[in-house]
């Protein structure tokens, strides 16, 4: 690829997670000079478990990073428990359309920080505070815990910054005109363990009206967890303190064993996730030479398991696009949203519908999804989902930032915002 026209050419990426590490790898491979900044004091490598469908290892492989990448697959059973222990086969990610490699976020951010050049400056606690643009360049103000303000021009600002963007805020405008609540909460964790009564290897599941358990089982190392719950008021969840309101929402009934363990493991983590989970409805994630990539863009939620992959696909394509029409910013970063806007906006759409599978709303939808799952596992039946499974997977393995990838459809227009 030739780079030579972009010698010297700086750009500001906002966040150092998995889409901006990401970007950060694929600027510098098209002779861009990326900086990094990051509000946290250092990098944030916990992790929950993610997987990664064919669309993020197809661009994992272009960016280099699918080397230090693995199926961390326990290949164990699965079970559906209630509180008693009674426990029945069940389903587990790997039984959704799709192949995906199981893994951790922690695998993905650390192969990618491996594949940063090491001469890639990274600001931590730093964040912008002020974005300005005209036709040649970007003016950011960049405040730093502890330091003076600086200002500084950029050729490109890439926010990375994630589900609540500053750069979001800074540049398009306030969240409530993005974020599409769901009306879920997410709880995630490491386990210390198998949980009691089952083995180390084995996905559970424990499924009731409004929430839920899982478990992800790896190979080779403890399961992770992950806590799902609808609520009424998302402000109201954060001003009690996380265990005790989790506590409160899988009680009053008594736990069971499993249950119980869980719930002392989110009291007892070093790092547990607890936020809402929205998405991010947005009807351009691009404006003059700043664009957002990954969640900040347009976060498909953790229910379409695609996050991470869109966030390398995103990354990818934004070089591509970037390296093609090296003279023309504003216009490779327009051409780069025109390419991912479909493939991004079915991922959505599906993300709502996975919701209920995560979490049932009511006993009625419960039992349906007890009958549903139970239904594929009779080659007849499954044989009358096959398009219905054809098409999830086709959506989630198909190599949608390749340069070369034609969409299926065309493009619909884009949504309003929320
Ligand atoms: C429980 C759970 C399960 C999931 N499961 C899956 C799955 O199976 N498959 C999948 O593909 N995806 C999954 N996801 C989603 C996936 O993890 C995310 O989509 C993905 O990690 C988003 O990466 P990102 O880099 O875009 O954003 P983030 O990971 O949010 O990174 C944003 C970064 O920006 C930094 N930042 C924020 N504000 C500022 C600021 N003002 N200045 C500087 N830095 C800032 C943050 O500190 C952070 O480091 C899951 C998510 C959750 C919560």
């Amino acid at each position: 690829m030739d780079t030579s026209d972009h010698g010297g050419r700086r750009a500001l990426v906002v966040g150092l997670g998995i889409s901006g590490i990401a970007t950060a790898v694929r600027l510098r491979q098209i002779g861009w000079t990326p900086v990094i900044v990051e509000r946290s004091p250092a990098r944030r490598s916990g992790g929950y478990f993610v997987a990664l469908f064919g669309a993020g290892r197809a661009a994992a492989g272009r960016l280099g990073i699918l080397d230090g990448l693995s199926d961390r697959d326990s290949d164990g059973a699965s079970y559906d428990i209630d509180r008693t222990g009674r426990r029945r086969p069940g389903w587990s990610f790997k039984d959704f359309p799709g192949r995906p490699w199981l893994m951790t976020r922690g695998d993905v951010e650390k192969a990618g920080f491996a594949a940063l050049p090491s001469d890639v400056e990274i600001r931590y606690a730093t964040v912008p505070t002020r974005i300005e643009q005209d036709a040649e360049g970007a003016d950011v103000t960049l405040a730093t815990a502890g330091g003076r303000p600086v200002t500084e021009r950029f050729d490109l600002v890439v926010g990375a910054d994630g589900l609540r963007s500053t750069v979001r805020r800074l540049v398009f405008g306030p969240d409530e005109r993005y974020l599409r609540p769901t009306n879920c909460m997410a709880v995630a964790c490491q386990l210390p363990g198998a949980l009691p009564g089952h083995k180390q290897s084995d996905g559970v599941v424990l499924m009731e009206p409004g929430r839920s358990m899982w478990t992800f089982p790896f190979e080779d190392r403890p399961p992770t967890l992950l806590l799902s719950y609808r609520t009424d008021d998302v402000a109201a969840e954060f001003t009690r303190p996380m265990a005790a309101r989790v506590r409160e929402v899988f009680g009053p009934e008594p736990t069971g064993r499993a249950l119980g363990a869980a719930l002392d493991a989110v009291e007892s983590a070093d790092d547990v996730l607890f936020d809402s989970v929205e998405q991010v409805r947005m009807d351009r994630w691009q404006r003059g030479r700043v664009v957002l990539v990954g969640d900040a863009a347009w976060c498909v939620t953790l229910y379409a398991g695609m996050g991470v992959s869109a966030g390398l696909a995103g990354a990818d394509l934004l070089g591509t696009m970037l390296a093609r029409h090296p003279r023309d910013v504003p216009g490779a970063l327009e051409r780069w949203e025109r390419r991912l806007r479909p493939a991004i906006d079915d991922l959505q759409d599906n993300g709502m519908r996975m919701r209920s599978l995560f979490i049932p709303i009511s006993r009625v939808e419960l039992l349906w999804r007890r009958a549903l799952m139970r239904l594929l596992k009779l080659p007849v039946i499954s044989w009358l989902f096959v398009p219905w499974q054809r098409r999830l997977a086709s959506l989630r393995e198909r190599d949608f930032a390749h340069p070369d990838f034609a969409h299926p459809a065309p493009a619909r227009p884009a949504p309003a915002h929320a």
